[in-house]
């Protein structure tokens, strides 16, 4: 797995500080005095990709939260660009209903064509919520990403695919502890 890395955009280090200051931006919101004003929310991670982001965020947002997965997907096996079409499955029985007049915020691993967050953000609306925002651990430096109004974002990354950190190639990589860029080969066989 290693041999296969090409180089390491996003240190472990980084990732972990990163995480701490992104939690205090939505404390700093989400807090009585905040904009969303809201002082408990629901996370909706979009999985798979965002687990380890997730993991990792909500242990440090002390308060009362309730946490429903959501499945996603657009890029499907191998492919290293999304296909457009988004499938959305909620992961429990009860994760739709369990959004109404919810301050909802929606966790992607990265912010590529927009696509999958303009989609989610429509399904949660539509199941009722109160509010809903949106956090992406990568934001990609490309003009679909740079012009979606996303509110919160760990690290704005050059158009490459990465893997890493939650992230996978056809179901791999994902227990890296760093966000990769993969060698070409790599990414052939
Ligand atoms: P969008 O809908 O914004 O085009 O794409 C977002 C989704 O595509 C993400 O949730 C993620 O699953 C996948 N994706 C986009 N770029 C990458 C990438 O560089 N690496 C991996 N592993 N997945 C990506
Ligand atoms: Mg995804």
């Amino acid at each position: 797995m290693h041999a296969d890395i090409e180089q390491i955009l996003i240190s472990r280090a980084d990732l972990q500080r990163r995480v701490v200051s992104l939690a205090e931006e939505i404390q700093a919101d989400y807090g009585p005095s905040g904009p969303e004003g809201a002082g408990e929310i629901t996370l909706v991670p979009i999985m798979t990709g965002s687990l380890i982001f997730v993991a990792d965020l909500i242990r440090h947002l002390p308060w009362r939260m309730q946490v429903h997965l959501i499945s996603a997907s657009s890029y499907g096996g191998k492919a290293t660009v999304s296909s457009g079409e988004v499938r959305i499955e909620a992961r429990e029985p009860a994760a739709a209903e369990a959004l109404a007049d919810r301050h909802v915020l929606l966790v992607d691993d990265v912010l590529d064509s927009g696509s999958t967050l303009r989609r989610l953000t429509d399904w949660v609306l539509q199941r009722g919520a109160a509010s809903v925002r949106t956090c992406v651990l990568l934001r990609k430096q490309i003009p679909s990403a740079m012009a979606f109004p996303v509110h919160y974002v760990g690290f704005d990354i050059p158009d490459a695919f990465v893997v890493g950190y939650g992230l996978d190639y056809d179901g791999y990589y994902r227990n890296l502890p760093e966000v990769v860029t993969l060698k070409h080969e790599a990414l052939c066989s």
